[in-house]
């Protein structure tokens, strides 16, 4: 039997639904090096440490490659190489040049965006569905979108002198690496700013795949250096004098290290930090499409979204429908191989967040909550993690008041708007939400009333490079995307 051009086994799962034939995608047309080395200055450059750190695939736990360790030497050759290139090169450059390498870089990620996809998979442990149609081709977009922007500085604040920054120290986290990067580096560029990108050090590869493609886009040495290693590099360019602005995204509690660390210097920041999002269902929403996107919400990319639907509130009157069906969709989830077409749910990143994930749900239980799982079964190797459903939750609860970052969803129900108002603010986070119903008038209710960043409705995690994406509360401040994106890289004359 065929379906989606996948053969499908004929032997019924437990659950009863049909099981997919394995649909893995090939790996024969990328390249991936024994070692990398540190991008500083336009080239592939030995680290002063002499040290290097395995980066591993955590769907089979084995090393991939092995990677450059930064230290304060490093970056601090990073940083001059940034400066000078700012001083001497990029600053001085019109915005219609500068837009001309950021088209280029553009288009050539894309010509290689299928390897960039597969890579990103196995470094990661993310699904290869989502790689491929929603990382990398988002990654490329917005340098697609704001090398348009490059030369219309002008147009975006009318009636203002906007100029360049300098340095930009950016700092990214593991769950999205690539476009990550991409929401970093090319608003600084179009802008007219220089870079010192460091990745996590559990995904660096595709960062390391771009510094490739900016090596051949021929753009000026020193504009973009991408400097591997692990936090305390992240420090060193968190303190270094030359810097004048740092972009972080990761967690809260390094959020607040780097405030404390720039407090009372010139130094710019944006920090994009953690999440806990309400995602709210009235008793008027399609409730087939709203348990989909609770889905996609929370189990796709196991959990490893900032922005992540992790408590789920219901309307009292349609709970019992709304867990029903959710029970039902989450059985049909498949967990393994991020390589494979049919994966729902990939691998965890690390051992360490792996570990992570087992404490919470250990806890929820502790806590007296219902857990939820379905009874599919895991790759015999590697780090994989059930979707994880908690009945039975209240406000005070860890699991619903803390990060989790995993494929683990809390429940609870709510009767008025006035009541899921109050829960859902009551959290320190506030970096995105999500509301389902057939009522324009509810969702412009609510939306006026969450304290949350970004807030879909009728619809969950949706990106585009013109939309701006930020944070209330704990979970950060400044925007990244659109004109906002932009504005985080500018200083305005007079
Ligand atoms: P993390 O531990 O804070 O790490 C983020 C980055 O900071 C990594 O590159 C890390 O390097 C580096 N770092 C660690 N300690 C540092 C220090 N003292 N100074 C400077 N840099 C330092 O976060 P994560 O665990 O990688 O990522 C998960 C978190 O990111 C979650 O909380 C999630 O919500 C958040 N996140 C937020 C957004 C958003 O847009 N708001 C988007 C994605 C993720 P190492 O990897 O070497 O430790
Ligand atoms: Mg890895």
């Amino acid at each position: 039997m065929r379906k989606n051009n996948v053969t499908i086994k004929k032997t019924a799962v437990k659950s009863g639904t049909w099981q997919y034939a394995p649909a893995p995608e090939s790996t024969d047309h990328i390249e991936i090096k024994q070692q990398y080395e540190l991008f500083i200055n336009g080239k592939f450059v030995k680290p002063n440490s002499k040290k290097y750190f395995d980066t591993i695939n955590p769907a089979t736990e084995k090393k991939i490659s092995s990677v450059a360790q930064a230290n304060t030497k490093d970056i601090d050759l990073a940083v001059k190489a940034a400066k000078n290139a700012y001083d001497n090169v990029w600053s001085k450059m019109p915005g219609a040049e500068r837009a001309k390498y950021i088209y280029r870089i553009a288009r050539l990620m894309q010509e290689r965006a299928r390897e960039f996809a597969v890579i990103e998979s196995m470094d990661g442990g993310k699904p290869i569905r989502e790689s491929r149609d929603i990382d990398i081709p988002l990654a490329c977009n917005h340098f697609f979108y704001y090398a348009g922007w490059a030369d219309k500085l002008a147009y975006a604040f009318p009636n203002r002198k906007p100029s360049s920054l300098g340095v930009a120290a950016q700092i990214i986290p593991w769950n999205f690496p690539l476009l990550m990067a991409a929401w970093k580096i090319a608003p600084a560029l179009a802008t007219g700013n220089t870079v010192v990108l460091k990745p996590a050090e559990s995904t660096p590869l595709t960062a390391l795949k771009l510094a490739e493609i900016i090596q051949a886009s021929g753009l000026p040495d020193g504009v973009v250096n991408i400097v591997t290693g692990y936090g305390d590099a992240g420090a060193a360019l968190v303190h270094h004098p030359l810097v004048n602005k740092i972009a972080f995204t990761g967690s809260t509690p390094v959020g607040k290290y780097i405030q404390h660390a720039i407090a009372g210097t010139s130094k710019k920041a944006t920090l994009e930090l953690g999440g806990k999002a309400a995602h709210i269902i009235f008793e008027d929403a399609p409730i087939d499409q709203a348990v989909e996107g609770i889905v996609n919400g929370i189990f796709f990319n196991q959990g490893h979204v900032c922005c992540a639907g992790s408590r789920l509130f219901v309307q009292e009157n349609i709970a019992a429908l709304v867990i029903k069906k959710l029970k039902r969709r989450m059985d049909t989830l498949i967990v393994g191989d991020p390589l494979d077409k049919n994966t729902d749910i990939g691998a965890i990143n690390s051992k360490e967040q792996f570990n992570t994930i087992q404490q919470y749900i250990k806890l929820g239980i502790a806590e007296g909550a219902e857990m939820y799982q379905p009874s599919c079964e895991l790759p015999a190797q590697g780090l994989f993690c059930k979707p994880t459903l908690f009945l039975h939750t209240s406000q005070s609860h860890r699991i619903v008041q803390e990060e989790i970052f995993g494929p683990v969803l809390s429940i609870q129900t709510f009767r008025t708007i006035e009541e899921v108002i109050e829960k859902a603010n009551n959290i320190p986070y506030g970096l995105s939400a999500g509301v389902w119903t057939d009522k324009g008038s509810k969702i412009f209710n609510l939306t006026t009333q969450l304290r949350a960043g970004v807030i879909w409705a009728n619809t969950y995690n949706k990106f585009d490079p013109s939309s701006p994406f930020g944070g209330y509360k704990e979970s950060g401040f400044g925007r990244e995307g659109g004109i906002h994106g932009l504005a985080s890289y500018v200083k305005f004359e007079g």
